[in-house]
Protein backbone atom coordinates (compact mmCIF):
# COMPACT_ATOMS: atom_id res chain seq x y z
CA UNK A 1 0.00 0.00 0.00
CA UNK A 2 1.07 3.70 -0.77
CA UNK A 3 2.41 5.34 1.90
CA UNK A 4 1.98 8.99 0.29
CA UNK A 5 1.86 11.49 3.18
CA UNK A 6 3.16 9.73 5.78
CA UNK A 7 6.26 11.84 6.36
CA UNK A 8 4.23 15.20 6.50
CA UNK A 9 3.95 16.53 10.08
CA UNK A 10 -0.04 15.56 10.89
CA UNK A 11 -0.16 18.55 13.38
CA UNK A 12 0.83 21.01 10.32
CA UNK A 13 -1.82 19.65 8.12
CA UNK A 14 -4.43 19.82 10.95
CA UNK A 15 -3.01 23.55 11.57
CA UNK A 16 -3.66 23.91 7.69
CA UNK A 17 -6.92 22.72 7.93
CA UNK A 18 -8.06 25.50 10.49
CA UNK A 19 -6.79 28.03 8.48
CA UNK A 20 -8.48 27.18 5.37
CA UNK A 21 -11.71 26.71 7.48
CA UNK A 22 -10.66 30.53 8.90
CA UNK A 23 -10.37 31.87 5.67
CA UNK A 24 -13.45 30.68 4.63
CA UNK A 25 -15.84 31.67 7.52
CA UNK A 26 -14.04 34.57 8.71
CA UNK A 27 -12.45 33.78 11.71
CA UNK A 28 -9.59 35.67 12.46
CA UNK A 29 -6.94 37.43 15.23
CA UNK A 30 -6.87 35.32 18.50
CA UNK A 31 -9.36 33.17 18.07
CA UNK A 32 -7.96 30.99 14.77
CA UNK A 33 -4.58 31.28 17.17
CA UNK A 34 -6.75 29.24 19.62
CA UNK A 35 -7.76 27.06 17.02
CA UNK A 36 -4.18 25.80 16.39
CA UNK A 37 -3.16 25.25 19.79
CA UNK A 38 -3.87 22.46 22.12
CA UNK A 39 -5.35 23.65 25.20
CA UNK A 40 -3.16 21.50 27.92
CA UNK A 41 -0.51 18.77 26.78
CA UNK A 42 1.16 16.43 29.48
CA UNK A 43 4.41 14.15 28.86
CA UNK A 44 5.05 11.48 30.92
CA UNK A 45 8.21 9.31 31.42
CA UNK A 46 7.79 6.07 33.59
CA UNK A 47 9.53 2.56 34.57
CA UNK A 48 7.72 -0.53 33.56
CA UNK A 49 9.06 -3.47 35.25
CA UNK A 50 9.47 -6.26 32.09
CA UNK A 51 8.86 -10.14 33.09
CA UNK A 52 12.43 -10.65 33.81
CA UNK A 53 13.01 -8.34 36.43
CA UNK A 54 14.17 -5.69 34.13
CA UNK A 55 12.88 -2.06 33.93
CA UNK A 56 12.98 0.22 31.00
CA UNK A 57 11.30 4.01 31.35
CA UNK A 58 8.64 4.47 28.62
CA UNK A 59 7.13 8.03 27.19
CA UNK A 60 3.60 8.64 26.78
CA UNK A 61 1.17 12.05 25.78
CA UNK A 62 -2.29 13.26 26.91
CA UNK A 63 -2.90 16.08 24.99
CA UNK A 64 -6.67 17.97 25.79
CA UNK A 65 -6.76 20.28 22.71
CA UNK A 66 -10.35 22.14 23.14
CA UNK A 67 -12.47 22.35 26.03
CA UNK A 68 -14.85 24.81 25.18
CA UNK A 69 -18.00 22.93 24.69
CA UNK A 70 -17.48 20.68 27.60
CA UNK A 71 -15.48 17.39 28.75
CA UNK A 72 -12.31 16.07 26.29
CA UNK A 73 -12.83 13.30 24.88
CA UNK A 74 -10.39 10.85 22.54
CA UNK A 75 -8.54 7.40 22.46
CA UNK A 76 -5.20 6.57 23.65
CA UNK A 77 -2.77 4.53 21.40
CA UNK A 78 -0.19 2.21 21.81
CA UNK A 79 2.53 2.51 18.92
CA UNK A 80 6.03 2.68 18.62
CA UNK A 81 6.02 5.75 15.99
CA UNK A 82 3.87 8.12 18.58
CA UNK A 83 4.93 11.26 18.68
CA UNK A 84 3.50 14.47 20.62
CA UNK A 85 2.81 15.93 16.61
CA UNK A 86 0.87 13.16 16.18
CA UNK A 87 -0.88 12.99 19.41
CA UNK A 88 -1.83 17.12 18.84
CA UNK A 89 -3.13 16.13 15.29
CA UNK A 90 -5.43 13.51 16.75
CA UNK A 91 -6.56 15.68 19.40
CA UNK A 92 -7.55 18.44 17.03
CA UNK A 93 -9.72 15.88 14.91
CA UNK A 94 -11.28 15.15 17.53
CA UNK A 95 -12.58 18.52 18.75
CA UNK A 96 -14.02 18.46 14.96
CA UNK A 97 -15.14 14.90 15.45
CA UNK A 98 -17.33 15.23 18.33
CA UNK A 99 -18.45 19.40 17.04
CA UNK A 100 -19.55 17.93 13.63
CA UNK A 101 -22.06 15.43 15.29
CA UNK A 102 -22.83 17.62 18.07
CA UNK A 103 -21.78 15.70 20.86
CA UNK A 104 -21.01 17.64 24.26
CA UNK A 105 -17.00 16.92 24.16
CA UNK A 106 -14.01 18.78 23.38
CA UNK A 107 -11.46 16.79 22.06
CA UNK A 108 -7.92 15.09 23.66
CA UNK A 109 -6.07 11.94 22.36
CA UNK A 110 -3.42 9.58 24.44
CA UNK A 111 -0.41 8.08 23.15
CA UNK A 112 2.43 5.55 24.59
CA UNK A 113 5.42 4.90 22.83
CA UNK A 114 5.83 1.06 22.58
CA UNK A 115 5.59 -1.72 20.30
CA UNK A 116 2.87 -3.72 22.26
CA UNK A 117 3.28 -6.67 20.19
CA UNK A 118 6.20 -7.39 21.80
CA UNK A 119 5.30 -7.16 25.17
CA UNK A 120 3.61 -10.11 27.40
CA UNK A 121 -0.15 -9.62 28.88
CA UNK A 122 1.16 -8.58 32.00
CA UNK A 123 3.64 -6.30 30.89
CA UNK A 124 1.04 -4.30 28.95
CA UNK A 125 -0.85 -4.17 32.06
CA UNK A 126 1.74 -2.89 34.37
CA UNK A 127 2.50 -0.49 31.28
CA UNK A 128 -1.18 0.50 31.37
CA UNK A 129 -2.23 0.88 35.17
CA UNK A 130 1.31 2.88 35.43
CA UNK A 131 0.58 5.10 32.26
CA UNK A 132 -3.37 5.56 33.80
CA UNK A 133 -1.74 6.50 37.40
CA UNK A 134 0.12 9.09 35.55
CA UNK A 135 -2.13 10.77 33.65
CA UNK A 136 -5.19 10.64 36.44
CA UNK A 137 -4.55 14.19 37.59
CA UNK A 138 -5.93 15.20 34.45
CA UNK A 139 -8.75 12.51 33.67
CA UNK A 140 -12.27 11.99 34.57
CA UNK A 141 -15.49 11.78 33.90
CA UNK A 142 -16.05 15.72 33.87
CA UNK A 143 -12.78 16.19 32.34
CA UNK A 144 -11.85 13.83 30.21
CA UNK A 145 -12.56 10.56 28.85
CA UNK A 146 -10.36 8.23 26.94
CA UNK A 147 -10.89 5.12 25.14
CA UNK A 148 -9.62 2.80 22.75
CA UNK A 149 -7.21 3.02 19.60
CA UNK A 150 -4.63 1.44 18.30
CA UNK A 151 -3.58 -1.31 19.60
CA UNK A 152 -5.38 -0.70 22.53
CA UNK A 153 -8.79 -1.96 23.59
CA UNK A 154 -11.64 -2.73 25.99
CA UNK A 155 -9.23 -5.40 28.65
CA UNK A 156 -7.23 -1.96 27.93
CA UNK A 157 -9.91 0.21 29.52
CA UNK A 158 -10.79 -2.26 32.14
CA UNK A 159 -7.13 -1.76 33.63
CA UNK A 160 -7.44 1.86 33.34
CA UNK A 161 -11.15 2.08 34.54
CA UNK A 162 -10.14 -0.25 37.21
CA UNK A 163 -6.57 1.72 38.21
CA UNK A 164 -8.35 5.20 38.14
CA UNK A 165 -11.11 3.76 40.50
CA UNK A 166 -8.27 2.67 43.13
CA UNK A 167 -6.80 5.87 43.21
CA UNK A 168 -10.51 7.21 44.17
CA UNK A 169 -11.61 4.36 46.55
CA UNK A 170 -14.79 3.62 44.53
CA UNK A 171 -15.75 2.45 41.12
CA UNK A 172 -15.71 5.36 37.99
CA UNK A 173 -16.68 3.80 34.73
CA UNK A 174 -17.17 7.43 33.37
CA UNK A 175 -13.49 7.87 33.03
CA UNK A 176 -13.13 5.54 30.15
CA UNK A 177 -15.25 4.58 27.37
CA UNK A 178 -15.00 1.21 25.72
CA UNK A 179 -15.81 -0.78 28.42
CA UNK A 180 -16.34 -4.24 28.68
CA UNK A 181 -20.23 -4.26 28.89
CA UNK A 182 -19.84 -5.82 32.45
CA UNK A 183 -18.42 -2.78 33.50
CA UNK A 184 -20.48 -0.31 32.42
CA UNK A 185 -19.52 -0.96 28.60
CA UNK A 186 -22.68 0.02 26.42
CA UNK A 187 -24.57 -2.36 24.00
CA UNK A 188 -23.99 -1.72 20.12
CA UNK A 189 -20.36 0.48 21.09
CA UNK A 190 -18.79 -2.73 19.01
CA UNK A 191 -20.90 -2.05 15.81
CA UNK A 192 -21.24 1.88 16.49
CA UNK A 193 -18.75 2.58 13.71
CA UNK A 194 -19.44 0.47 11.08
CA UNK A 195 -23.24 0.93 12.09
CA UNK A 196 -23.03 4.87 11.95
CA UNK A 197 -21.19 4.85 8.23
CA UNK A 198 -23.78 2.72 6.42
CA UNK A 199 -26.36 4.94 7.93
CA UNK A 200 -24.02 8.15 6.36
CA UNK A 201 -24.32 6.61 3.18
CA UNK A 202 -27.80 5.85 3.31
CA UNK A 203 -28.42 9.40 3.75
CA UNK A 204 -26.16 10.31 1.28
CA UNK A 205 -27.23 7.85 -1.92
CA UNK A 206 -30.25 10.24 -2.73
CA UNK A 207 -28.38 13.53 -3.56
CA UNK A 208 -25.70 11.79 -5.66
CA UNK A 209 -28.67 9.80 -7.27
CA UNK A 210 -27.84 6.23 -6.12
CA UNK A 211 -29.81 3.76 -4.99
CA UNK A 212 -28.28 1.93 -1.68
CA UNK A 213 -30.12 -1.44 -2.56
CA UNK A 214 -28.16 -3.00 -5.32
CA UNK A 215 -25.10 -0.72 -5.27
CA UNK A 216 -21.77 -2.46 -5.78
CA UNK A 217 -19.56 -1.75 -2.79
CA UNK A 218 -16.20 -2.34 -1.83
CA UNK A 219 -14.58 -2.50 1.82
CA UNK A 220 -11.33 -1.45 2.43
CA UNK A 221 -10.19 -3.56 5.69
CA UNK A 222 -12.33 -6.24 7.04
CA UNK A 223 -12.52 -5.26 10.46
CA UNK A 224 -14.16 -3.89 13.15
CA UNK A 225 -15.16 -0.99 11.18
CA UNK A 226 -15.49 -2.46 7.55
CA UNK A 227 -16.60 -5.99 8.17
CA UNK A 228 -20.10 -4.28 9.68
CA UNK A 229 -20.29 -1.33 7.13
CA UNK A 230 -20.48 -4.16 5.22
CA UNK A 231 -22.63 -6.51 6.62
CA UNK A 232 -25.36 -3.78 7.64
CA UNK A 233 -25.46 -2.03 3.92
CA UNK A 234 -26.07 -5.82 2.97
CA UNK A 235 -28.30 -6.98 5.49
CA UNK A 236 -30.26 -4.10 6.05
CA UNK A 237 -30.00 -1.87 3.08
CA UNK A 238 -29.52 -4.60 0.13
CA UNK A 239 -26.24 -3.18 -1.24
CA UNK A 240 -24.10 -6.02 -2.77
CA UNK A 241 -20.54 -6.49 -0.90
CA UNK A 242 -18.49 -7.57 -4.15
CA UNK A 243 -15.15 -7.15 -2.59
CA UNK A 244 -13.31 -6.71 0.60
CA UNK A 245 -9.63 -6.87 2.09
CA UNK A 246 -7.61 -7.06 5.23
CA UNK A 247 -3.65 -7.22 5.41
CA UNK A 248 -3.33 -10.53 3.09
CA UNK A 249 -5.06 -8.96 0.50
CA UNK A 250 -8.54 -8.99 -0.77
CA UNK A 251 -11.36 -11.08 -2.55
CA UNK A 252 -13.74 -9.75 -5.52
CA UNK A 253 -17.00 -11.51 -6.51
CA UNK A 254 -19.10 -9.27 -8.56
CA UNK A 255 -22.26 -11.28 -7.93
CA UNK A 256 -22.14 -10.34 -4.32
CA UNK A 257 -20.54 -11.75 -0.93
CA UNK A 258 -22.55 -12.70 2.44
CA UNK A 259 -19.76 -10.45 4.47
CA UNK A 260 -21.43 -12.82 7.92
CA UNK A 261 -20.03 -15.74 5.83
CA UNK A 262 -16.80 -13.92 4.94
CA UNK A 263 -16.34 -12.86 8.55
CA UNK A 264 -17.23 -16.64 9.45
CA UNK A 265 -14.25 -17.43 7.02
CA UNK A 266 -12.03 -14.94 8.39
CA UNK A 267 -12.56 -16.18 11.70
CA UNK A 268 -11.77 -19.22 11.07
CA UNK A 269 -8.53 -18.60 8.93
CA UNK A 270 -7.21 -15.66 9.44
CA UNK A 271 -8.38 -13.34 7.09
CA UNK A 272 -10.69 -13.17 3.93
CA UNK A 273 -8.45 -14.40 1.53
CA UNK A 274 -9.18 -17.63 0.07
CA UNK A 275 -12.93 -17.59 0.70
CA UNK A 276 -14.37 -20.00 -1.92
CA UNK A 277 -15.58 -18.76 -5.38
CA UNK A 278 -13.92 -15.41 -5.44
CA UNK A 279 -11.04 -14.19 -7.43
CA UNK A 280 -8.13 -12.49 -5.40
CA UNK A 281 -7.66 -8.74 -6.06
CA UNK A 282 -4.91 -6.49 -4.20
CA UNK A 283 -5.51 -3.62 -1.89
CA UNK A 284 -4.48 -1.29 -4.83
CA UNK A 285 -6.94 -3.48 -7.07
CA UNK A 286 -9.86 -3.04 -4.73
CA UNK A 287 -9.35 0.58 -4.18
CA UNK A 288 -9.87 1.18 -8.02
CA UNK A 289 -12.84 -1.91 -9.24
CA UNK A 290 -15.78 -0.50 -10.56
CA UNK A 291 -18.36 0.34 -7.69
CA UNK A 292 -20.63 2.90 -6.39
CA UNK A 293 -19.46 3.07 -2.85
CA UNK A 294 -15.64 2.79 -1.89
CA UNK A 295 -15.77 2.16 2.00
CA UNK A 296 -11.61 2.22 3.05
CA UNK A 297 -11.94 1.21 6.70
CA UNK A 298 -8.51 -0.03 7.27
CA UNK A 299 -5.06 2.81 7.33
CA UNK A 300 -4.58 6.33 6.66
CA UNK A 301 -3.15 7.76 3.43
CA UNK A 302 -4.49 4.74 0.61
CA UNK A 303 -6.26 7.45 -1.77
CA UNK A 304 -3.33 9.73 -3.07
CA UNK A 305 -2.90 11.77 -6.36
CA UNK A 306 -1.37 8.84 -7.63
CA UNK A 307 -4.44 6.63 -7.99
CA UNK A 308 -7.24 9.23 -7.26
CA UNK A 309 -8.06 9.55 -10.78
CA UNK A 310 -8.79 5.99 -10.91
CA UNK A 311 -11.34 5.47 -8.62
CA UNK A 312 -14.77 4.69 -9.79
CA UNK A 313 -16.96 5.09 -7.34
CA UNK A 314 -19.22 7.43 -6.76
CA UNK A 315 -19.38 7.60 -3.25
CA UNK A 316 -16.39 7.07 -0.63
CA UNK A 317 -16.90 6.58 3.32
CA UNK A 318 -14.24 7.09 4.76
CA UNK A 319 -14.78 4.84 7.76
CA UNK A 320 -11.18 4.77 8.45
CA UNK A 321 -9.33 7.86 9.84
CA UNK A 322 -7.21 9.49 7.01
CA UNK A 323 -7.92 7.40 4.42
CA UNK A 324 -7.49 10.62 1.64
CA UNK A 325 -4.53 12.67 1.18
CA UNK A 326 -5.48 16.36 0.75
CA UNK A 327 -3.62 16.00 -2.67
CA UNK A 328 -6.09 13.27 -3.84
CA UNK A 329 -8.99 15.28 -2.24
CA UNK A 330 -8.97 17.91 -5.08
CA UNK A 331 -9.10 15.27 -7.69
CA UNK A 332 -12.24 13.67 -6.32
CA UNK A 333 -13.73 16.98 -6.01
CA UNK A 334 -12.97 17.70 -9.64
CA UNK A 335 -14.47 13.83 -10.56
CA UNK A 336 -17.90 14.72 -8.81
CA UNK A 337 -17.33 11.74 -6.19
CA UNK A 338 -18.88 12.33 -3.15
CA UNK A 339 -17.00 12.14 -0.39
CA UNK A 340 -18.02 11.34 2.81
CA UNK A 341 -14.95 12.63 5.03
CA UNK A 342 -13.74 10.63 8.61
CA UNK A 343 -15.20 13.07 10.74
CA UNK A 344 -18.47 12.27 9.89
CA UNK A 345 -18.08 8.81 8.30
CA UNK A 346 -16.75 7.06 11.50
CA UNK A 347 -18.09 9.34 14.44
CA UNK A 348 -20.74 6.89 15.60
CA UNK A 349 -18.34 5.20 17.42
CA UNK A 350 -17.15 8.31 19.23
CA UNK A 351 -21.44 8.52 19.39
CA UNK A 352 -21.76 5.90 21.23
CA UNK A 353 -18.99 6.18 23.55
CA UNK A 354 -20.77 9.04 24.35
CA UNK A 355 -23.93 7.03 25.06
CA UNK A 356 -21.91 4.96 27.08
CA UNK A 357 -20.36 7.72 29.22
CA UNK A 358 -23.91 9.04 29.57
CA UNK A 359 -25.44 5.56 31.11
CA UNK A 360 -22.44 5.28 33.23
CA UNK A 361 -23.15 8.38 35.23
CA UNK A 362 -26.40 8.28 35.11
CA UNK A 363 -26.34 4.20 36.60
CA UNK A 364 -29.33 3.68 33.58
CA UNK A 365 -28.32 1.50 30.77
CA UNK A 366 -30.15 1.37 27.27
CA UNK A 367 -31.54 -1.96 25.30
CA UNK A 368 -29.45 -2.13 22.01
CA UNK A 369 -32.88 -1.02 19.89
CA UNK A 370 -32.34 2.50 22.16
CA UNK A 371 -28.71 2.55 21.52
CA UNK A 372 -29.23 1.88 17.71
CA UNK A 373 -32.66 4.91 17.32
CA UNK A 374 -30.41 7.16 18.86
CA UNK A 375 -27.07 6.70 16.97
CA UNK A 376 -29.35 6.58 13.79
CA UNK A 377 -30.57 10.52 14.98
CA UNK A 378 -27.21 11.25 15.34
CA UNK A 379 -25.79 10.63 12.13
CA UNK A 380 -29.00 11.28 10.24
CA UNK A 381 -29.31 15.01 11.69
CA UNK A 382 -25.01 15.65 11.38
CA UNK A 383 -25.24 14.46 7.68
CA UNK A 384 -28.28 17.17 6.82
CA UNK A 385 -25.77 19.56 8.00
CA UNK A 386 -22.50 18.93 6.79
CA UNK A 387 -25.03 18.37 3.56
CA UNK A 388 -26.69 21.99 3.75
CA UNK A 389 -23.41 23.72 4.59
CA UNK A 390 -21.96 21.79 1.84
CA UNK A 391 -24.69 22.92 -0.71
CA UNK A 392 -25.04 26.64 0.85
CA UNK A 393 -21.39 27.48 0.56
CA UNK A 394 -20.64 24.79 -2.62
CA UNK A 395 -18.06 22.81 -1.14
CA UNK A 396 -16.51 19.54 -0.71
CA UNK A 397 -18.13 17.61 2.81
CA UNK A 398 -14.99 17.38 3.74
CA UNK A 399 -14.59 21.38 4.39
CA UNK A 400 -18.41 22.03 5.14
CA UNK A 401 -17.94 19.43 7.67
CA UNK A 402 -15.46 21.47 9.23
CA UNK A 403 -17.39 24.76 8.78
CA UNK A 404 -19.82 22.89 11.13
CA UNK A 405 -17.27 22.01 13.52
CA UNK A 406 -15.33 24.72 13.70
CA UNK A 407 -18.19 27.38 13.70
CA UNK A 408 -19.82 25.40 16.84
CA UNK A 409 -16.26 25.61 18.84
CA UNK A 410 -15.84 29.24 17.57
CA UNK A 411 -19.29 29.85 18.99
CA UNK A 412 -18.78 28.15 22.55
CA UNK A 413 -15.29 30.03 22.75
CA UNK A 414 -16.93 33.15 22.42
CA UNK A 415 -20.33 32.68 24.40
CA UNK A 416 -17.89 31.87 27.48
CA UNK A 417 -15.40 34.52 26.78
CA UNK A 418 -11.62 35.26 27.24
CA UNK A 419 -10.79 34.18 31.05
CA UNK A 420 -9.95 36.77 33.16
P1 LIG B 1 -9.32 -3.26 12.99
O1 LIG B 1 -7.94 -3.57 13.43
O2 LIG B 1 -10.47 -3.96 13.61
O3 LIG B 1 -9.44 -3.50 11.43
C1 LIG B 1 -8.55 -3.03 10.49
C2 LIG B 1 -8.66 -3.91 9.25
O4 LIG B 1 -7.82 -3.36 8.26
C3 LIG B 1 -8.23 -5.33 9.48
O5 LIG B 1 -9.10 -6.21 8.78
C4 LIG B 1 -6.84 -5.38 8.88
O6 LIG B 1 -6.51 -6.67 8.37
C5 LIG B 1 -6.99 -4.38 7.77
N1 LIG B 1 -5.71 -3.80 7.36
C6 LIG B 1 -4.69 -3.37 8.13
N2 LIG B 1 -3.66 -2.98 7.36
C7 LIG B 1 -4.06 -3.15 6.09
C8 LIG B 1 -3.45 -2.95 4.85
N3 LIG B 1 -2.18 -2.49 4.78
N4 LIG B 1 -4.16 -3.22 3.75
C9 LIG B 1 -5.42 -3.70 3.83
N5 LIG B 1 -6.05 -3.92 4.97
C10 LIG B 1 -5.38 -3.67 6.08
O7 LIG B 1 -9.46 -1.67 13.14
P2 LIG B 1 -10.78 -0.80 13.12
O8 LIG B 1 -11.17 -0.51 14.53
O9 LIG B 1 -11.79 -1.38 12.20
O10 LIG B 1 -10.20 0.55 12.52
C11 LIG B 1 -10.03 0.73 11.12
C12 LIG B 1 -10.01 2.21 10.82
O11 LIG B 1 -11.22 2.79 11.28
C13 LIG B 1 -8.87 3.00 11.49
O12 LIG B 1 -8.48 4.05 10.64
C14 LIG B 1 -9.54 3.57 12.71
O13 LIG B 1 -8.89 4.74 13.17
C15 LIG B 1 -10.91 3.88 12.14
N6 LIG B 1 -11.92 4.05 13.19
C16 LIG B 1 -12.33 2.98 13.94
C17 LIG B 1 -13.27 3.19 14.93
C18 LIG B 1 -13.78 2.06 15.76
O14 LIG B 1 -14.67 2.31 16.58
N7 LIG B 1 -13.33 0.83 15.58
C19 LIG B 1 -13.79 4.48 15.15
C20 LIG B 1 -13.36 5.54 14.36
C21 LIG B 1 -12.42 5.29 13.38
Amino acid sequence: MSNEGAAINPFETAKRQVDVVCDLIGIHGGIREMLKHPKRELTVNFPVRADDGSYSVFTGYRVQYNMARGPCKGGIRYHPNVTLDEVRALAAWMTWKCAVVNLPYGGAKGGVICDPRRMSPSELERLTRRYAVEIAPIIGPEMDIPAPDVYTDSQTMAWIMDTYSMGKGYGVPGVITGKPIALGGSEGRGEATGRGCAYVIREAAPHVGLKVKGARVAVQGFGNAGSVAARILSEELGAQIVAVSDTKGGIYRPEGLVPAEVAAHKARTGSVVGYPGTRPVSNEELLELDVDILVPAALENVITKRNADRIRAKIVAEAANGPTVPEADVILHEKKITVLPDVLANAGGVTVSYFEWAQDIQGYFWTLEEVNRRLEQVMVRSYAAVHHEAEKRKIDNRTAAYVVAVGKVVDAIRLRGIYP
